[in-house]
């Protein structure tokens, strides 16, 4: 799939190349027919963002498996099938009792699932943002599961969770991964940040 969104990557800047030197090209053959290629500012921006989701196809996987097994010690799964008792309080009264006895540090990266579709990717850092606020959301009803992965190094957290959220397109985070000011280390953030600095200079 990365090999499939290189490709697209590739064909992307070329267009934009062609629509950036179209008017030169014109100059010495007649032109072509058909709507002209044309380069404008809001055009630029949406391509801008293609090139950035493109880049995260091909890049947070093995960022992100890569940083997973070095700084995460353990990974948990709860799943609300399994939860004993029945709606959300009782979810959550039985939930809160695996994660203060199964998480044993106070710093993790949580997702919640409907199935192999990611809803929700959020942190919890020296124990403040645990993944039970997210379950009087609209959306909780829908998931299936809930993956923990929790780390000793709370410094960490913040580029842990942009990593999940560039790799699992979750479909219910406001923010995009790239706009967090925390996320400074996180190394697909980067590649965003270096593609738009290029990008925006051409129109
Ligand atoms: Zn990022």
């Amino acid at each position: 799939m990365a090999k499939h969104a290189a490709v697209r990557f590739d064909r992307l800047l070329k267009s934009l190349f062609s629509r950036r030197t179209h008017s030169i090209r014109t100059l010495v053959r007649s032109p072509q027919r058909g709507r002209p290629l044309i380069l404008n500012r809001s055009g630029l921006n949406k391509t801008i963002q293609q090139l950035q989701d493109l880049a995260s196809e091909c890049l947070a996987e093995d960022y992100a498996r890569t940083e997973f097994d070095r700084l995460v010690d353990k990974r948990r799964r709860w799943h609300v099938t399994k939860s004993k008792g029945w709606g959300r309080e009782a979810k959550k009264r039985n939930f809160n009792q695996w994660f203060d006895t199964k998480i044993p540090f106070p710093n993790c990266i949580y997702s919640f699932w409907s199935n192999s579709t990611c809803l929700y990717v959020g942190r919890t850092i020296r124990g403040k943002g645990r993944p039970q606020s997210h379950f009087d959301t609209h959306w909780f009803s829908k998931t299936t599961r809930i993956e923990i992965s929790s780390t000793s190094l709370g410094s960490e957290v913040p580029k842990l969770e942009c990593l999940a959220i560039h790799t699992f397109n979750p479909v219910y985070n406001r923010r995009r991964a790239s706009k967090s000011m925390w996320a400074k280390k996180c190394p697909v953030c980067k590649v965003h940040e270096m593609i738009k600095d290029e990008i925006s200079t051409i129109c």
